[in-house]
């Protein structure tokens, strides 16, 4: 259904900007129909004769005061500090307080009031605990009693016992009927909560394995490749650069031989958290395989990602591999600026072949791929530019 402008600007001005706001607001309108509802029934039998307009106007008066109250706390926004901001408990207990006080008052037509009782109790189902409703039956049915005592003892006139049993016995078992009913339904939401939240969390473990490699924390290349997909379409709108660099430990198998699997695998999550120290918070890195790392850096051309990687490969042959003094790790890596044109396959494999030469060269250093000569409004070059002379021990030591 469409909303005219003027009403949802209206809406926002009554209720607030805050979407979330709004929608406890709404809560608190909602809840006013039971009040006219009420004032209603209740006007009708002073219209009626039945009861005096001055008691009307004192219930009348109870009603707004206790509906504006909870208005003004919920519009506020104090009442947010509380788990349940719409105060549904409070004011629930307030609106059956008013109520039974209009059953005592009203003549005649007090048995209309069991509907508006329920109701008080039914639409809180959906908000409360099950113990709360439990509660709120209790709190109504103890009011009912004690109003019935005293239109029973004490009123002028006093009220027909017979009226008052059927009363309290009606009265009684629909309202603790009702209020099981409202237990069992915060139960049941309860239970379909606890169950939404277990499959959140299960999606977002296999949301987290199907994109991280769990060894190191990076996005796996499953990840990488969309994101790289996405990078590479939005370089292609805005015109921007698009680094894209694979590094290879060197002599990685050496490390695995000297000083075990398990210390090759803390190489590996150590040289993670090095990628990842280094790089901006836009940049992406994976593990691309075994001891292959991917790393993507848009808005960056070749010779600022030459500056990172070549910053990247001093810091790692620096790092020092717990117990190992002697253990040195380096890396040799291979980088190619993505062309318009030119697809995934095609810029990883130049970066690949950079980090071939780059190994060739003797390892420990970082080469930038020619430019395709494949690709439109590339220029061709022979052979990769050498980011800096190799580091002087040069691979595992
Ligand atoms: P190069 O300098 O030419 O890259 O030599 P390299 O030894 O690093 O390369 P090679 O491809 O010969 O060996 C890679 C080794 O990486 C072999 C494999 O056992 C090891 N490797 C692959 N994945 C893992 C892993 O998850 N943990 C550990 N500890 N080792 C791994
Ligand atoms: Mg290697
Ligand atoms: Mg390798």
């Amino acid at each position: 259904m469409h909303t005219p402008p003027w009403l949802t600007s209206l809406w926002h001005w009554f209720a607030g900007e805050d979407p979330v706001l709004r929608r406890h607001v709404g809560f608190c309108v909602g809840s006013a129909q039971l009040y006219v509802l009420t004032l209603a029934v209740m006007w009708h039998a002073v219209w009626l004769g039945y009861m005096p307009t001055e008691v009307a106007r004192l219930i009348t008066w109870l009603m707004v005061c206790t509906w504006t109250l909870v208005f003004a706390l919920v519009r506020s926004g104090w009442s947010r500090r509380f788990r349940d901001p719409v105060l549904t408990m409070p004011h629930a207990m307030a609106a059956i307080f008013n109520t039974v006080v209009a059953y005592a008052l009203l003549g005649p037509l007090r048995a209309d009031i069991f509907v508006l009782l329920a109701q008080s109790i039914a639409l809180t189902m959906f908000r409360v605990r099950p113990r709360q409703s439990l509660l709120l039956g209790l709190w109504a049915i103890g009011l009912m009693g004690a109003a019935q005592l005293w239109l029973g003892l004490w009123a002028t006139p006093v009220v027909d016992p017979v009226v008052l049993v059927s009363h309290a016995v009606v009265g009684g078992v629909t309202l603790w009927a009702l209020a099981l009913v409202a237990m069992w339904v915060a139960e049941l939401r309860e239970k379909i909560a606890a169950q939404a939240q277990r499959l959140q969390d299960t999606l977002g473990q296999v949301q987290a394995l199907a994109t991280t490699d769990m060894l190191t924390g990076l996005l796996n290349r499953r990840q990488i490749e969309q994101v790289m997909a996405d990078e590479m379409a939005r370089a292609a709108r805005a015109g921007t650069p698009l680094s894209v660099a694979v590094l290879d430990l060197d002599h990685f198998k050496r490390i695995n031989d000297l000083y075990g699997h398990r210390m090759g695998d803390e190489v590996l999550r150590r040289f993670a958290g090095l990628i990842k120290a280094e790089l901006r918070a836009l940049d992406h890195s994976a593990r691309w395989g075994g001891e292959e790392f991917l790393v993507l850096m848009p808005h960056v051309e070749g010779d600022q990602a030459l500056v990172a990687l070549e910053r990247i490969r001093q810091k790692l042959s620096e790092l020092p591999m717990s117990e190992h003094e002697s253990l040195r790790v380096t890396l040799s890596a291979g980088l190619a600026v993505w062309q318009v044109g030119e697809s995934l396959e095609q810029v990883i494999e130049r970066a690949d072949l950079a980090l071939y030469e780059a190994k060739h060269a003797g390892r420990n250093r970082v080469a930038l791929a020619a430019p395709s000569p494949s690709v439109p409004g590339q220029a061709g070059a022979a052979s990769p530019v050498w980011a800096q002379r190799p580091w002087p021990q040069g691979g595992a030591a």
